[in-house]
């Protein structure tokens, strides 16, 4: 069966002014901003959302958040609802990312309200998983990720406007990436629970690759099987890097061909 359609998306954190946001996606979208081949998508900070809106009008490239808040509006001081993030231009959202789930102590639970919030508002979540390095030295990685998969899923049918991003969080910042084999087989296991939850839909379900994916090593983690992209951290933060990986991606679903836009 073919792979699906590579999306490769930058997760920001908490860098970048709203100055900064509006260089660096300008620099992004002179490059890339009209390709098809491959999904591109940026998710800066709260503050940067409106200063990347701007820049990315008119191009292919997506606006993420990285959280949204599961009420629609009122009391709830310091949090942004999917209208809100609807408002200013987003069409995904990163949820349950290892460090909301550390810093935040953010559950599966919450994660699934997020997830079922984020959908009917209309954004694409990208829910992440991954098992810390005590948790997979414990022998419990599988474990650990099937129930964050099932958790963050539970009552979830809209397999259509879904995508998982696998991130062991040892690798995350840390420059040590999985191997394309290690990845390869949680991202199978990933796989066949979205196949089990959701029929044939489920193998239409993107599964990114998070931690330490940069241009040295995402040409091999994007050959395997169930690899459909890359959820960028650090190497998302500077144009060169990020568009590397975007030409490697593209280059991909191009069969080694160029790209269609200038990126190559
Ligand atoms: C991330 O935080 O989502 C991530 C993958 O970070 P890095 O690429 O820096 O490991």
């Amino acid at each position: 069966m073919s792979k699906n359609k590579i999306l490769i998306a930058g997760n920001w954190k908490m860098n970048k002014t709203s100055a900064e946001a509006k260089a660096l996606v300008s620099e992004i979208v002179a490059v890339c901003g009209s390709t098809t081949s491959v999904d591109v998508a940026v998710c800066p900070p709260f503050t940067a959302l409106s200063a990347a809106a701007e820049s990315l009008k008119g191009t292919n490239v997506l606006l993420g958040a990285q959280n949204v808040y599961v009420k629609e509006s009122g009391a709830y001081t310091g949090e942004i609802s999917a209208s809100m993030l609807k408002e200013v231009g987003c069409s995904c959202v990163i949820l349950g990312h290892s460090e909301r789930r550390q810093y935040f102590g953010e559950s599966d639970a919450f994660i699934n309200e997020k997830t079922k919030v984020a959908q009917a508002a209309g954004l694409l979540p990208i829910v992440c998983v991954g098992e810390t390095l005590s948790e997979r030295e414990a022998g419990k990685m599988m474990e650990v990720v099937t129930t964050q998969t099932v958790g963050a899923l539970a009552g979830v049918t809209d397999a259509a406007n879904l995508v998982i991003a696998y991130e062991p969080v040892w690798a995350i910042g840390t420059g040590k990436t999985a191997t394309p084999a290690m990845a390869q087989e949680v991202h199978a296991a990933i796989r066949a629970l979205l196949v089990k939850q959701f029929g044939e839909a489920g193998s239409k379900v993107r599964i990114l690759y998070g931690g330490s994916m940069n241009p040295a090593n995402a040409s091999e983690l994007l050959d395997e099987k169930d690899i459909d992209g890359g959820l960028i951290g650090g190497a998302a933060l500077k144009s060169a890097t990020f568009l590397d990986l975007v030409k490697i991606a593209c280059s991909k679903e191009r069969g080694g061909h160029k790209c269609c836009c200038s990126c190559q």
